[in-house]
């Protein structure tokens, strides 16, 4: 391998660095003089713009997806001895959610191309204290909605949908995270627009909504935050113990602005993901499977599958050679079922969800971001062509 990295030290290419602009800067600045930078009018204009962007009734927004999570299980009668079915190809909030609500997850493995959920070994999966199914849509691929919406409704569960990768996501024309009761959307700093921290529950039914509300400011009741506004001190009644989980106008001001932008900044990761695809169809790596033709691609994270039996170097040594070419990498994700604290407390190990494992031990995510550059796109291409000895 040429030891000359393809980037200098000082010009190390960051996963996952969001797109930030200056009329994001601009609003943030405006908010920041208008006095209100806690909850309110901003963070009212970003629920309602996600609303219509999404073809949700109703959405609100909250400090991370893992409050959404955590919330859309508790107003979905999620408690203890109920168990909850998810997928291990996600993010550790999406098991933490479920074991905060004191319920039981229960894995089932994913589709060996999609890497979601696999709708055909889920039915084996319930029991009759199943509550929720919660699938992710990896990557911002759609998870089958045909199959998921007809075994709940089946078998009378409610629908969860993860969609901290899928804000672009469509199935069918019908935007994921509206097919169940509840979708989960994350805007932290590496998703596809952010807000630094926050997140947002669609909520199908209007009582939901309301309790959703309600949970994530303190229980206090409605319209608690405007308890400061020129319409007259209103006191407010405590009805649950509810969490500290509320969206700043800080933070949707630059959702706002960021949500403007979501449709141009999909069609330049459209454009990364094409480069990426032609630049690596010769090397002995699985890229991404297309999307399939009734759906549209959230292109939140772009794998490669690195086997070392077919590579020449494993995983790990994959990861280390991109860094030291400049490039910054991710994992999306280990299995779930490889940390010691679920190991240890719910008795999950490599051979709980094997292909789950395989993949998590294999994957690799390149830069996607459409802050990306077209040098930028050719570093990485280049770094990984050099890294499989193909350079
Ligand atoms: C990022 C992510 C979350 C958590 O989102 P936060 O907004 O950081 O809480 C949950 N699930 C998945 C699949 C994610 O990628």
């Amino acid at each position: 391998m040429n030891s000359e990295a393809i980037r200098a030290k000082d010009r190390f290419l960051v996963f996952g660095a969001p797109a930030i602009e200056e009329e994001d800067i601009a609003e943030v600045v405006a908010t920041l003089r208008s006095g209100w930078i806690g909850t309110g009018p901003r963070v009212a204009q970003f629920e309602t713009a996600m609303a219509a962007y999404k073809g949700s009734p109703h959405a609100v927004a909250l400090n991370s997806c893992t409050a959404a999570l955590h919330l859309a299980l508790l107003a979905s009668g999620v408690g203890p001895g109920d168990e909850v079915i998810t997928t291990p190809m996600t993010f550790c909030a999406t098991v933490n959610a479920i074991l905060h609500t004191g319920a039981t997850p229960v894995l089932v493995d994913i589709e060996p191309d999609s890497f979601n959920i696999d709708p055909n070994q889920i039915d084996a999966a319930i029991t009759p204290r199943t509550k929720v199914v919660l699938p992710v849509h990896f990557a911002g691929r759609s998870c089958d909605m045909d199959a998921l919406t007809a075994i709940t409704t089946r078998h009378g569960l409610t629908l969860i949908e993860d969609c901290a990768h899928a804000i672009e996501t469509t199935w069918r024309g019908r935007a994921a995270g509206t097919f169940g009761a509840f979708g989960c959307l994350s805007f932290y700093v590496t998703k596809n627009i952010i807000t630094g921290e926050g997140g947002m529950v669609l909520a199908r039914d209007e009582v939901d909504a309301a309790r959703i509300k309600v949970l994530g400011l303190h229980g206090m009741s409605k319209d608690a935050w405007k308890r400061f506004g020129d319409e007259g001190f209103k006191h407010y009644q405590v009805v649950e113990a509810g969490f500290k989980y509320n969206m700043m106008d800080l933070q949707a001001a630059l959702g706002l602005r960021q949500l403007g932008r979501v449709e141009r900044y999909w069609q330049r990761r459209q454009q990364i993901w094409r480069r990426y695809d032609e630049a690596f169809a010769d090397l002995p790596v699985v890229c991404p499977a297309a999307a399939a033709p009734h759906t549209r691609h959230g292109l939140h994270l772009y794998t490669l599958l690195i086997d070392e039996a077919v590579c020449g170097l494993p995983r790990d040594r994959f990861l280390d050679a991109m860094t030291a070419q400049g490039i910054g990498v991710g994992v999306h994700y280990l299995s779930v079922t490889e940390h010691p604290y679920y190991e240890r407390t719910l008795g999950w190990g490599p051979h709980t969800t094997p292909v789950a494992t395989r993949v998590g031990r294999q994957t690799v995510s390149l830069p996607i971001s459409a802050r990306l550059s077209d040098n930028d796109v050719s570093d990485v291409i280049a770094a990984v062509r050099r890294v499989l000895g193909r350079g």
